[in-house]
């Protein structure tokens, strides 16, 4: 296969309306390289299983999406996201994925700065089981809309201060195109994250212009407004050599043909990525 897709890596997620075992063969057929599988498509399945399949598809297993969700003003929530996340680890080592992704969360009854330390804490808390499992952890920023119950962590700079501060080699951050486009700072949050060693993920999709839902309305690349080919540059500079992960949202592309999506994923991703 044409090694432009050498780095292409898609989230089950995007291909929503098929099974994983559909989207595994799918996807190692039209040349994709790397798959990032999201908790809801190993429902009801063995694990390892799983990850068997879809080694022998030749797909490399980027991360497991997602873990996170830690802020409450509950404790037994507070705990209850914990013992998750744990789960989380464990199903991310029985699959084979050496990463899970954080969405950290936030609890629109208390402020953001206590999502924040709680997010934190979470974060400590399952780090001796992520350190037992050797499962690396990523903080994703998410932009700004989803502060009220999402996530408190919004921007690239929030994000490399919490994975310095907590300073474990297996704590890092991912680079969403989508949540972090719009930030003047994010050239230098990202060779930031490269000088740290914590760059641990890179997902791409577009801005539509309008956006006609805050979360089931991502463009495919191209589409939108988002400087991709620049951000994934910056990316680069930094020496990261991971996939491009190809992460839609989209009631849109869901209601169509998935095979032809499929084949518009790689031509975006080969034309404006
Ligand atoms: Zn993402």
């Amino acid at each position: 296969m044409e090694d432009f897709l050498s780095k292409l890596c898609v989230h089950t997620f995007t291909t929503k309306p098929w099974p994983l075992e559909t989207a595994v063969e799918k996807f190692a057929a039209a040349g994709v390289k790397g798959i990032t599988v999201w908790r809801n498509a190993l429902e009801g399945r063995d694990i390892f299983a799983s990850g068997e399949l879809i080694r022998s598809a030749g797909l490399q297993i980027v991360s497991l999406c997602r873990g996170g969700f830690f802020p409450s003003v509950s404790p037994q929530k507070r705990q209850a996201a914990i013992d998750d996340n744990r789960r989380a680890i464990d199903e991310a080592a029985a699959l084979g994925a050496p990463l899970v992704v954080l969405v950290c969360g936030a609890d629109p009854g208390q402020p953001l700065e206590v999502s924040r330390s709680q997010i934190r804490s979470g974060i400590e808390k399952v780090l001796p089981h992520a350190e037992a499992n050797n499962i690396r952890l990523a903080i994703e920023p998410l932009h700004p809309m989803y502060a009220g119950d999402r996530s408190a962590v919004n921007t690239l700079a929030q994000a490399n201060n919490m994975a310095e501060a907590i300073g474990s080699p297996l704590v890092g951050v991912a680079v969403d195109v989508y949540h972090l486009w719009w930030d003047p700072a994010l050239e230098s949050e990202i060779e930031r994250c490269g000088k740290n060693n914590h760059l641990f993920a890179f997902h791409v999709c577009d801005w539509n212009i309008p956006t006609t839902d805050l979360l089931l309305d991502r463009g495919l690349m191209g589409e939108g407004c988002i400087p991709l080919k620049k951000i994934r540059s910056w990316v680069e500079k930094t020496g990261f050599t991971g996939f491009n992960e190809v992460e839609i949202f989209s009631t849109k592309f869901w209601a169509q043909d998935q095979d032809a999506f499929l084949q518009k994923i790689i031509h975006a991703y080969k034309n404006f990525t």
